[in-house]
């Protein structure tokens, strides 16, 4: 059972939105290998979701029921998935590059005796070998990767990969594989900004920096992404400064987000920041600084004083 493979992941029972986009990059480097996209699925009770997965080009699910599974358990996950790979085969494994793909991709690999390429922001086939390409130094430039050993695996940083629907059920096989003897367990879950966007998921963020001043001014940034329906991001002066929870720090030591919009209010653009949202697709600079580094990097540049530009733009919203 050759082909492309996806890890899919899932939080509560629902799919990532990551699934969908891995599922998607896997289906083009399927067409160009000439294989098929199986999803491996570990859970419990998602046999009905499973199927759903063909919409966005996975031909087969083979899917892990298991209670012991219901929550991410990273040696519980690497040795179902360990095991299952090394029966199948896969010529390419691929996941996200989310705190998941992130915590079972090195172990995987090690586990497999292969290589992987993380975080990678494109995909191509070159000689009949996955190709694949990723930042490096906080994304001065850019590597191409051809992975020693097999399968070749890569995690996908989220969001930049499109989702294309292509229709279809996929074949659902449920398959049975040892967890192990799993050393750490889930005692408790506490949802940081629960009911919140996340970040790395987000269409549009909005993030404020040491220009804020203060927590307390952080309302004007909330009510332009409520209006947005976005997710509101920081700066690590404003996080050091206790303005904003590190889950909000987008950067280097961050998080690497790549919504479809960025706007960028009172922050100056070191090279960390960019290092997490440089590759956005349309990022906005509000800064009153004509020279402030954001403005080579931004789209479209407000020179101006956030606290008057930040509200008008809300204001004009809601008309
Ligand atoms: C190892 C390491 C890791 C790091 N990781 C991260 C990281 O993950 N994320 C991160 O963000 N940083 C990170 N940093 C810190 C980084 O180097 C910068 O110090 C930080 O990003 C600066 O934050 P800032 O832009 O909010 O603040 P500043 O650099 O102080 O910029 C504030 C900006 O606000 C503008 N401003 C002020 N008042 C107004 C106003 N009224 N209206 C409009 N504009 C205004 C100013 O012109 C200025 O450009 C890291 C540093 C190191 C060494």
């Amino acid at each position: 059972m050759a082909g492309v493979w996806i890890i899919a992941e899932q939080r509560d029972g629902d799919f990532r939105k990551i699934t969908f986009e891995a599922a998607s990059a896997a289906k083009k480097v399927a067409d160009e290998l000439g294989g098929e996209v199986t999803a491996l699925v570990l859970g419990a009770g998602l046999a009905d979701k499973c199927a759903a997965l063909g919409k966005y080009g996975v031909a087969k699910v083979l899917y892990v029921d298991n209670p012991a599974l219901a929550e991410y358990a990273a040696e519980a996950y690497a040795n179902v998935c360990a095991e299952l790979i090394k029966k199948g085969g896969p010529d390419v494994v691929l996941m996200g590059a989310s705190m998941q793909g992130k915590d079972l991709g090195g172990r995987l690999a090690a586990k497999l005796g292969t290589g992987i390429a993380v975080d990678c922001t494109a995909l191509a086939v070159e000689g009949g070998k996955l190709k694949a390409t990723r930042p490096m130094y906080a994304g001065k430039v850019y590597a191409d990767l051809f992975i020693k050993g097999s399968p070749q695996m890569a995690s996908l940083r989220p969001n930049v990969f499109d989702v294309k629907e292509v229709g279809g059920q996929a074949a659902v096989e449920t398959v049975s594989a040892d967890p192990g003897s799993v050393r750490t367990a889930v005692v408790d879950k506490v949802v940081a900004g629960a009911g919140k966007v996340d970040l790395t998921e987000a269409d549009v963020i909005v993030s404020g920096g040491r220009g804020m001043k203060e927590a307390v001014n952080f309302h004007i940034i909330e009510e332009l992404a409520s209006k947005l329906g976005a997710a509101v991001g920081a700066s690590r002066s404003a996080v050091d400064a206790g303005w904003r929870p590190h889950t909000d720090q987008v950067g280097q030591t961050g998080k690497v987000v790549t919504p479809n919009l960025y706007i960028a209010c009172g922050i100056s653009g070191a090279i960390q920041h960019l290092a997490g949202m440089g590759s956005s697709k349309v990022i906005v600079a509000i800064n009153k600084d004509p020279d402030a580094p954001i403005h080579t990097k931004a789209d479209f540049c407000v020179v101006g004083d956030l606290f008057e530009v930040v509200p008008e733009l809300t204001k004009e919203l809601e008309k």
